[in-house]
Formats: C-alpha cells, structure tokens, sequence
C-alpha cells in the first residue's frame, strides 16, 4: 500500500467511523453470535497472494462486525464501561500513526515527559498530595502485579528476585473477600500462592474490610511465623462496589509496617468529584500504591491505567533491570520501563492529554455525576417492580438486583436481556446468591437510555416469567 493510497482508505475508515457511532444505538448491544460462527467464516490458511483492501474492508463488514459486541452503545450497562471520548480516540489515531516504542525517554522523549505530566494532571484531579508520581500502565492487572512484587520483594528484603523464594516462608497478602480476580492472579504469578491471599469477609453497608478482624489475622500469622507482606484494600469493587474504610486499615499496615496497594480501578474516576472524596477517600494519601483506570469511567480509551506511587523507590528496586542496551547516557531522565513488568510501552498520556483539554475537568465531572443520580433513578424503578429486589444499594453508578425465583432464573433473565439486545446486562455473585449488576457509565449514555432499560427489564420478565 502508498500512501495515496493509505490517504483514500483512511478517509474511508473515519467516514465509517462517524457512521458507525451515529447509528450505534440501533444495533443490539451485546453480540448475537454463536461460539465459533465467525471463525468458520474465516479461511483456514493465509493467503499466498496480495488481496485488494476493498475485499479486506467489505469482509470486515460481513464477517466481522456481525461478530462484536458494541462497548460505546448507549445502553451499555454490564461490567465497568471502557470508555472511548472522542477526542481520546483521535489521539489514538495519531499514536498508531507514529507508533513509536516509549520504553526509555530517548526513544520518545515527548511520550515520557507528556507521561509525568499527565500523571500530575490527573493526580491533582484526584487531590492526592504532590508526594505522588506514577506511572500509565496496560491495565490495573498489571499495576496491581507490580504492587504485589513490590510488597514480596520489600518482605524479603529485596531477595527475592535474586534467591527465588525457597526457604522464604510464607508470605501473606490480606484484603476483603470483594477483591478483583487480579489480586488473586497477581498473588499465584508472584510466587506468593492463593493461600496466602486472606481474605477477610466484607462487613457493612459498604461491604469493607474490618480492621480489627484484619488486626487478628496479622497477629495471628505472626504467631505463626507467617511474614505479613502488604494489604490490599478497594474502592468501588467490581461485584457490587465494596469500598473499605482507609484510614482504620492503613493504621494497621503502619503498626506492622506493611506496603499497601488500593485498587480504585473502576471507582478512582468518579473521585475527580469534590464531593465524593470524603465518603470514599478519606485516608487515601496513605497508600504506597494506587491504581485507578482512566479507560473505564473517565473516557480514555482502553488501555490507560495509571498507577500513583508514594515512593516509586520499593517499586524500581523490584522491577528495574538494565542490560547494556538499554543503558542511556547523559542527563537523568526518566524511563518509564524501569518501573513496570512489559519493556515495550504505547504512548498511551496523549489520549488524557486530548480528553482533558477537551472536556475540561467539569465536562468529566459532570457525566460521572449524571450516572451516578440516573443509577439511583433506575433502581428505585427496578425496585418497584413486583416480586424484585434490590440486592446491594447504588454505591457510586453500581446496584444489583434480584428478579423473583432462583438462582437459574436470574441467568434466565439476563440471558435473555441480552438475547433482546436493546440493553446489555451481567450476573454477578454477591453472599452465596446470583445477582444481576446494573452500572451507568458508558460516555454518552443519556437519561433516555438508562430510563430505558427498565421498560426493558419489564418487557423481557413478562416474556420468561
Ligand atoms: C476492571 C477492574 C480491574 C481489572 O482491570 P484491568 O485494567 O482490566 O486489569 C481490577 N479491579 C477492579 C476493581 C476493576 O473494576
């Protein structure tokens, strides 16, 4: 391909773009696909020769689209949204045009020192104290990865890496039962083990870890001859949004001097609200560690996970390696790849750069605050249907709900939600029950959409029930 060529195609594609988007909503939102039809569509070899990008393009259109599941839909309201604003995916456009590797300052010296910046800009969104730097990462799995290392290096001295951990003992991890899967992924991949992630029930209304059933554990490990290593605390947990109390658990890590990581990935978005802060954050510039993902609630599009560190010294002490070529020489810069697992990094600050600057910090706030009264909105409807209950209140934009019957019935029912196609819904577990989530988050979801759902949820329950 030339790029006169590439110039007519490009066009194209943003044309497509701009179509694609206008008529989203018109399209069902999760994919009405069977496992492996779009696969057989597929030849099985490649081909020898040259094929024209008409034929790649209208391929594309026939065989793949049918096949997606549309994350920027309106009525997006599974999981956590990865939001894509506009002007972070124009952003994105320009960085897959340069595409250049941003491991160490010298091979992209804009994208590293873009990268400090907007990881100030986006901490003094978030009111943390200037003590903070950080880091963009892929996702929070590997934000909170790198924590997790951090926490058994700093336990064992920083010999880890070097010894292997035989002969270490055991070293133990705690937070609540609500965690996200990748604290139990981070603790296997770190060598650290499943049994050795305690996990404390949630208590209250918020579903948070008890400080004092946490000061039993660590106490008890002691005795044991366990070695505590760090906790783990959230903010807005992906089940139903549990939210620990920080200050009585960061008192804890201090009296045993232990590293503390919070996952906010969902939640630390909505903390660019003023007024949310003292609910949800009080404590928070105690941590070592916090991740929070701009992809998700803020509107930068997938992948852009920051991580805020106190000290990014633990952190550089464990993951930093330095073969001869990738020494630089000269003045001392910064090089992001010395702070994270993966060498090779995007350019990933120019999309916040973009959103930002677009928005403003008010613009962004003003859609977290819609969500969060239309998700209240929406519940007290759902909670009026008969036989339906609220299984977990609103925290933040997220409730879970209940329709009548068992556990089988509510995957009936969220199955056939996203048969129908008008909404797209996801189960979750929350005390031994099945319960079906509810989040508002999606960009430019309207009041319209979210009110929506509800003469759907009614519609398809009179249709199973
Ligand atoms: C989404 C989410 C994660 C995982 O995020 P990735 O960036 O996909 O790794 C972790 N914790 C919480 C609370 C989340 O909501």
């Amino acid at each position: 391909m030339d790029w006169d060529e590439f110039a007519e195609w490009s066009k194209q594609i943003a044309d497509w773009a701009v179509d694609y988007h206008k008529t989203l909503a018109d399209r069902p939102v999760r994919a009405q696909t069977a496992p492996g039809e779009i696969a057989e569509q597929l030849p099985v070899a490649p081909p020898e020769d040259a094929e024209a990008m008409e034929t790649v393009l209208a391929d594309f259109e026939t065989i793949v689209m049918p096949g997606m599941t549309h994350w920027q839909h309106p009525r997006f309201f599974a999981y956590f949204p990865a939001n894509a604003a506009p002007p972070s995916m124009l952003a994105e456009m320009l960085v897959t045009t340069i595409a250049a590797q941003c491991m160490l300052w010298q091979t992209s010296p804009a994208a590293t020192e873009m990268e400090g910046v907007m990881v100030d800009w986006l901490r003094q969104a978030l009111d943390l104290p200037e003590t903070y730097t950080g880091v963009i990462q892929d996702s929070a799995s590997s934000a909170t990865l790198s924590a997790v290392l951090t926490m058994r290096e700093r336990a064992t001295g920083f010999t880890g890496n070097r010894h292997g951990l035989s002969g270490k003992g055991n070293l133990r991890i705690y937070c609540s039962d609500q965690v996200h899967s990748s604290i139990d992924r981070a603790c296997w991949v770190a060598g650290i083990g499943q049994e050795n992630l305690v996990k404390l029930p949630a208590t209250g209304p918020r579903f948070a870890l008890d400080a004092n059933a946490l000061e039993q554990a660590i106490a008890r490990d002691l005795e044991d001859g366990q070695i505590p290593a760090g906790i783990i605390a959230i903010t807005g947990g992906t089940g139903v949004g549990a939210s620990d109390q920080l200050e009585p658990v960061l008192a804890v890590a201090r009296k045993h001097d232990l590293y503390t990581h919070l996952d906010a990935a969902w939640a630390g978005a909505a903390m660019i609200c003023p007024e949310l802060r003292a609910d949800f954050w009080h404590g928070v510039e105690g941590f070592d560690s916090i991740v929070f993902n701009p992809h998700k609630w803020l509107g930068a599009q997938f992948d852009c996970s920051v991580q805020f560190l106190s000290d990014p010294l633990p952190q550089l002490n464990t993951l930093k390696i330095e073969p001869e070529y990738l020494k630089t020489t000269g003045e001392a810069v910064t090089n992001y790849s010395e702070w994270t697992i993966p060498l090779g990094r995007r350019f990933r600050a120019l999309k916040i750069w973009f959103l930002i600057r677009s928005y403003g910090l008010e613009g962004l706030r003003a859609r977290i605050r819609n969500h969060i009264v239309w998700s209240g909105e929406i519940c007290e409807q759902i909670r009026a249907f008969e036989g339906f209950e609220i299984v977990t209140e609103p925290i933040l934009s997220l409730f879970s709900f209940r329709c009548p019957g068992d556990d089988a019935t509510q995957q009936r029912l969220v199955d056939a939600l996203n048969d129908d196609g008008r909404i797209y819904l996801t189960q979750g577990a929350f005390q031994g029950r099945k319960v079906i989530r509810f989040q508002v988050g999606q960009f430019d979801t309207t009041r319209e959409d979210v009110m929506m759902a509800a003469g759907v949820i009614k519609d398809v329950w009179r249709r199973i029930a």
